[in-house]
């Protein structure tokens, strides 16, 4: 539809990625056309449930690993002039848990996921955005971004340099947001808390990823913190940032 944004999500199949991808797509004044993607679209059902009437009108599904150029690349060269207004960098995974019992390799999934595949999303979309002066990049960065948190090392080093990136970056890409939320109630969450709760960590207290510190740093990026805990919470806020 004319006029309409072409909005591309990573990581709609759960989660904050699932409710921005429900929220933009059912805009009152259908200002959005969503593309959700997700690694497997055999997790598509909560999604396509949730979007309702949506679905197949303003709301299309796309696979997309971030972690892999090959699939990156396939999916923005699907989309019509490999033209994205706004892209919205969401999916990322955690990893709690005392640094020498954590193998090197899931510490490398963490940065190939969160870092590389904001980099490798960002590069793939930047030319057009360059080219037509337009375009918003959003990042779903973390509180952790700016404040490290016991267990979390890994998760919050490599959301501090996706900000340190983004920071950079935005002086050549002037349409940079991150959102930075503390805790929100997702399977991302759940999965935190049942790691560090069965591990029994000795010495950790299974409410210490509860202990998250507002700050806020002066930067040269727009940086909206989200005090929210529910995905929608998150959804409204980003929301709010593109309109
Ligand atoms: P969920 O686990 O609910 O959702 C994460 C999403 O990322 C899933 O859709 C998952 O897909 C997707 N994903 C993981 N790896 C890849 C990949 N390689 N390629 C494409 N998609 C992938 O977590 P949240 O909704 O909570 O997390 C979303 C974002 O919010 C993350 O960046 C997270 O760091 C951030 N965040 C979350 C907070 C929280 O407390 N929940 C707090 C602060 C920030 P799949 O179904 O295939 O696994």
């Amino acid at each position: 539809i004319p006029g309409q944004k072409v909005v591309l999500i990573t990581g709609c199949s759960s989660g904050i990625g699932l409710r921005i991808a429900v929220m933009l797509a059912k805009d009152e004044q259908k200002r959005y056309h969503v593309i959700a993607t997700m690694r497997d679209l055999k997790r598509k059902d909560k999604l396509v449930e949730a979007a309702g009437d949506a679905y197949g009108k303003t709301l299309s599904l796309a696979v997309l690993d971030v972690c892999s150029d090959e699939s990156v690349k396939q999916c923005i060269d699907g989309i019509k002039d490999r033209h994205v207004d706004i892209l919205i960098n969401n999916a990322g995974i955690g990893l709690v848990g005392p640094l020498e019992s954590i193998p090197i390799e899931e510490m490398k999934k963490v940065f190939e996921t969160n870092f590389f595949g904001v980099i490798r999303m960002i590069k793939e979309v930047m030319p057009d955005m360059k080219k037509r002066r337009g375009g918003h990049i959003i990042v779903v960065s973390s509180v952790m971004g700016l404040q490290g948190v016991v267990f979390n090392d890994v998760y919050a080093a490599s959301k501090f340099a996706m900000e340190g990136f983004c920071e950079s970056l935005a002086v050549q890409l002037l349409n940079l947001s991150m959102i930075e939320p503390g805790p929100v109630h997702t399977e991302f969450e759940a999965k935190m808390i049942q790691d560090v709760r069965q591990k029994e960590y000795p010495g950790a207290d299974p409410d210490t990823i509860h202990y998250f510190k507002n700050v806020y740093l002066p930067s040269s990026v727009d940086i909206f913190e989200v005090l929210g805990q529910t995905p929608d919470d998150i959804a409204r806020c980003t929301k709010k940032v593109i309109e």
